[in-house]
């Protein structure tokens, strides 16, 4: 079947008329942003919402890059391409262009955005790992205001959210701190296909070149598997070094939970989690020293 079932379209003027929309049409209607996870599953029938809000108007209120001294604030409309596009965001948070270089092809980045992918929540999206790596909040509106959820309670199941009826994903907050860097690894069957495996890692480095907080976000190796808390454990007060990454990259494949598929077997998916964390680890860390890599 490649036709979605008939619906009503609706096409928001504003945040708050997206959300007045979805309270009076309630949980028949979803938001539709770049289409390119909803509109494929609409034409297979695995959703069929009686109405779609168009929020593609919304690029003012929810397309923002915003970089301060000490935080990013990205909307939940900001492409895939504005995300690569940035130099800006480059020099602070690398991870954002390692990332998006390798997410599917120049179609779906430049409708695709930051807010589908996190609400889709679809365990191999590139994205969601990013930003658990980057520990970001989650910021979601409804009629009675706003509120802030952290990444890893976000998602709270193969394609599910915090995000409730009547509610929307307005921004991403990613704290900036100093010392520190990141990096992305993925392992792909051909260019812009979705990930065998891949991982993501943020390094804080104290003074004295020990590692202050390290976060490794995993994806596609498991049904929602992304921050793994025993690596930040692991890497907490230690010196960087080839060891390190090694016995993180073992806790990392420990805790991965992949299923075999087209994409690859359980068993190559797990030496991925631990290779990619490995090669993510390693750069992160001689970015945050100031190597250009
Ligand atoms: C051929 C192809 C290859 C791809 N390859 C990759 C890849 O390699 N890596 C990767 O990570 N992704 C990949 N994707 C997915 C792509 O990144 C999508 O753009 C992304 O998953 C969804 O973003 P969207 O804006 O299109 O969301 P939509 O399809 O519009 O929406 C997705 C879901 O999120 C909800 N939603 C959207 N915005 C909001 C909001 N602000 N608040 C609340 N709910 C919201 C919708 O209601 C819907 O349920 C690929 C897609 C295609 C078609």
């Amino acid at each position: 079947m490649q036709v979605p079932a008939p619906l009503e379209y609706e096409r928001a003027t504003s945040v708050d008329h997206a959300i007045a929309l979805m309270e009076r049409l309630g949980d028949e209607a979803r938001v539709v942003a770049g289409g390119h996870s909803l509109i494929p599953m609409m034409k297979l029938r695995l959703a069929n919402p009686e109405y779609i809000i168009d929020i593609n108007d919304l690029r003012e209120e929810l397309g923002h890059i915003t970089i301060t001294d000490t935080e990013v604030r990205i909307g939940a409309l900001a492409t895939h391409q504005q995300l690569l596009d940035s130099s800006e965001l480059a020099a602070v948070l690398p991870i954002f262009a390692d990332a998006e270089k390798v997410i599917a092809d120049p179609v779906v980045r430049n409708r695709g955005t930051l807010g589908g992918s996190l609400c889709q929540a679809d365990p191999s999206e590139d994205l969601s790992a990013v930003c658990d790596a980057l520990g970001a909040q989650c910021v979601i509106r409804s009629s009675s205001g706003e509120r802030v959820v952290e990444m890893h309670d976000f998602h709270q199941g193969p394609y599910e959210t915090a995000v409730a009826d009547g509610e929307m994903l307005t921004e991403v907050r990613i704290p900036l701190k100093p010392n520190s860097s990141s990096a992305y690894h993925k392992v792909e069957r051909r260019a812009g296909d979705w990930a065998v495996a891949s991982a993501g890692a943020a390094i804080q480095l104290a003074d004295d070149g020990t590692i202050l907080d390290g976060r490794v976000g995993l994806c596609a190796v498991g049904p929602n598997l992304t921050n793994v808390q025993p690596i930040s454990d692991a890497l907490r007060g230690q010196v960087p070094s080839e060891e390190l990454y090694a016995r993180v990259g073992e806790i990392a494949a420990a805790n991965a939970k992949p299923a075999t598929d087209t994409r690859g077997s359980a068993a190559y998916k797990t030496h991925l989690a631990k290779e990619l964390t490995i090669r993510s680890l390693r750069k992160a860390v001689a970015r945050a020293q100031g190597q250009n890599v």
